[in-house]
């Protein structure tokens, strides 16, 4: 910090791990480019901290006067953007904003906005996708899946900034109510329920009494919690194993089935099948398109073993075809989701759908 302060330079503690580097009386891009190899250079060197060696990457966005931006304010904000970027690109490494990141942030506060709206107003809706068995060809469960009835935002862009902003508690809280509302209503209905699958987010663990109010809901409604199952992922594992554990116990011992979504598209460790609290595994449609694509069967059919010699069921997700349906089914599969056999279903939909076999 001290020599990057020399030459017209200021360098301050902005947060955590956030520094800001301002350079007064830029003339050229050279000029950055000396500064950037610089604190590359001198970060690459490897730091041993208590006998062990410690790596530093750095990721550096820039923003410049007065083309970015006028006030001081906006350049940090701007420069941040562009650091952020760098981030989602894998870190290590620096960017310039530029026009594309002004899209990118207005696209973001107008997201951010459309979630506010949407829990304030409760402007949100579930839909249910059917999961079939591939021995019988009826439904066994179905998956609830949020939406927004007001904007065009889809779960997978809305979802990622509600956890960072820490929506997903109110919006994690609705989504228990509304399942168990639902299936109280279909119940009293006379419908034939089965399972429905929540999705659950780590950063749901902020929740501290998620599963007491899980259980009162529950209670409230006079639902059995075999009609409840909850998805989990497995970076809900990055933080804190024993306590994260613990919590999923918890909802374990409510009577709640849980499965664990996404398996194959990030590290898949054997480990998580064994020490996870789960009932399910969810094959990742990414695995199933790589895999059927390949020919290459015989992965499919090992993964689903290893499941079964876990005890745990084996679902395959993201099924759009007969073909991919049929080597799943022969692989060994016992359940399938996917738009195959149907897209998620508005509530009214379900009724009519709910006894119907399907071919397989
Ligand atoms: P996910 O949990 O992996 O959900 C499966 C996604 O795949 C859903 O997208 C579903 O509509 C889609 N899908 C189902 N079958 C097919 C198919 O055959 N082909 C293709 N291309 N897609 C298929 P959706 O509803 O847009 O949700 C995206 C993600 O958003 C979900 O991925 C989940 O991570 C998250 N999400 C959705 N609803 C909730 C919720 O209530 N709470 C939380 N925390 N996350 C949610
Ligand atoms: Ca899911
Ligand atoms: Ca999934």
């Amino acid at each position: 910090m001290n020599v990057l302060s020399l030459n017209n330079n200021a360098v301050a503690k902005f947060s955590g791990d956030e520094f800001i580097i301002y350079c007064s009386e830029f003339r050229e891009f050279e000029e950055i480019d000396n500064l950037l190899t610089y604190i590359n250079k001198t970060l690459k060197e490897i730091l041993i901290l208590e006998n062990k060696k410690v790596y530093i990457t750095t990721s550096i966005g820039i923003s410049i006067y007065p083309t970015d931006a006028k006030e001081i304010e906006k350049l940090i904000v701007n420069a941040d953007s562009a650091m952020y970027r760098v981030k989602e690109k894998g870190k290590n490494g620096h960017l310039y904003f530029n026009d594309e990141m002004v899209k990118l942030l207005q696209e973001r506060a107008n997201i951010e906005s459309a979630i506010r709206d949407s829990v304030d107003k409760n402007l949100f809706k579930m839909v249910y996708q059917p999961q079939v068995s591939l021995y019988t060809g009826k439904i066994t469960g179905l998956e609830a899946l949020i939406r927004m009835k007001n904007y065009r935002y889809t779960p997978d862009v809305f979802i990622p900034i509600a956890e960072e902003t820490g929506s997903i508690i109110p919006i994690g809280r609705w989504v228990i109510k509304t399942v168990i509302e639902q299936i109280s209503e279909w119940l009293k209905e006379g419908v034939e329920v089965k399972p429905i699958a929540i999705n659950f987010s780590p950063k749901q663990l902020m929740d501290k009494s998620l599963h007491q109010y899980l259980n009162n809901i529950l209670d409230q409604y006079d639902i059995p919690a075999k009609y409840v199952e909850i998805e989990i992922t497995e970076n809900i594992l990055i933080d804190n194993i024993e306590e994260t554990l613990c919590f999923l116990n918890k909802i374990k011992n409510l009577g709640i089935k849980m499965a664990l979504d996404d398996f194959g598209a990030g590290f898949s460790s054997i480990k998580y099948l064994s020490t996870l609290p789960i009932d399910k595994v969810k094959l990742d449609k990414s695995m199933i398109n790589k895999f059927t694509s390949e020919d290459k069967d015989e992965v499919i059919r090992s993964i689903v073993q290893l499941s079964h010699c876990f005890e745990l069921s084996f679902l395959a997700e993201g099924v759009e075809d007969e073909f991919t349906m049929l080597k799943l089914k022969a692989c060994g599969c016992d359940t399938i989701q996917g738009y195959y056999f149907s897209k998620p279903l508005e509530v009214e939909e379900i009724k009519n759908i709910m006894n119907v076999t399907f071919d397989i």
